[in-house]
């Protein structure tokens, strides 16, 4: 069953393109990483998702639920954690912890209570004298104590310290081990490569490549690092060529023979080609729009 599914969802403010023909599919179950960078339409996609926007044209489904007329149904079983978070003015943080609880119509303090101390959130602090991080927090534990089956995180980890992170990622972890969905938006890329399964990638509104994480990392593209000098003029799949006192740098998507070849004719005195790492790899997406190699 699936979790979420969009059909072409594509929304314009006015002439401003937010998305355009979304197509995203994620399972029951899966840790799911929606990456692209600030701008790309992630946040579009997510609040079309929730009925927060309405779509210029295309179609959702959650649980199997139609977005546009099931939306109450769908929100009771989804936790939300928007990129910015707002609270009413004067509030305390356990105010704001019982009214999202309320909305759910759920008693929730246990969890809340779990959750704050695994997190280190003072629930009597108001929560305009919050710092962006333990506002962060309440609306990570606004999202999260009602135990929902899908959690939907807007570049959840802002103004998190790597030990909250870590403690964050650690709660998603398990969550996701008895069945949660989870999925995650964000621009880290190390964030997704670590704690996601399956991802799309979205650049300037579109989705530009999808599928394992694993996959995703193999795109055949290798690190070239040689001390001493060769002619790349003739080759091709050559990006992003670096020269420094006698060292070469690059990145090269074309055929390993050609490439052994011109070393073999250079003047060298060491080699190294490995696999870039994903942060390398998602820039080349970004740049060159697509896993069309
Ligand atoms: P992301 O979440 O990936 O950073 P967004 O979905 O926020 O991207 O933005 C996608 C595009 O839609 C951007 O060009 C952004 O400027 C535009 N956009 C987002 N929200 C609005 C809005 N309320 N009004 C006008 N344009 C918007």
């Amino acid at each position: 069953m699936e979790a979420i599914r969009t059909y072409g969802l594509t929304k314009y403010y006015g002439k401003t393109r937010g998305i355009e023909h979304i197509d995203l599919s994620v399972q029951q179950g899966d840790f799911f990483g929606f990456i692209g960078p600030n701008g790309a339409g992630k946040s579009t996609t997510i609040r079309t998702l929730l009925g927060l926007i309405k779509a210029n044209s295309g179609n959702a489904k959650i649980f199997g639920l139609d977005i546009a007329k099931e939306k109450e149904a769908i929100l009771e079983r989804i936790g939300y954690l928007p990129s910015e978070t707002a609270f009413y003015p004067g509030m305390y943080v356990r105010d704001a912890l019982k009214l999202s609880a309320d909305l759910h119509r759920q008693d929730c303090r246990e969890e809340a209570n779990r959750l704050c101390e695994r997190l280190q959130l003072d629930t009597g602090r108001r929560t305009d004298e919050l710092s962006f991080g333990n506002r962060k927090k309440t609306a990570i534990v606004c999202a999260l104590q009602h135990k929902p089956e899908l959690l939907i995180l807007d570049e959840p980890t802002g103004g998190l310290d790597p030990l909250m992170q870590r403690e964050f990622f650690e709660i998603l972890r398990e969550r996701n081990k008895t069945g949660t969905t989870i999925f995650l938006s964000s621009h880290i890329l190390s964030e997704i490569q670590h704690n996601c399964v399956n991802a799309a990638i979205i650049r300037e509104g579109e989705i530009i490549a999808s599928g394992s994480v694993a996959e995703l990392s193999r795109t055949g593209t290798k690190r070239v690092s040689v001390r001493g000098t060769m002619d790349c003029s003739a080759l091709s799949g050559v990006i992003d060529l670096h020269i420094s006192q006698g060292n070469m740098d690059f990145l090269y998507s074309g055929n390993v023979q050609s490439l052994l070849r011109t070393a073999a004719t250079g003047d060298i005195q060491d080699i190294s080609i490995t696999d870039p790492d994903l942060e390398e790899i998602f820039l080349h997406y970004y740049e060159k729009g697509g896993a069309e190699e």
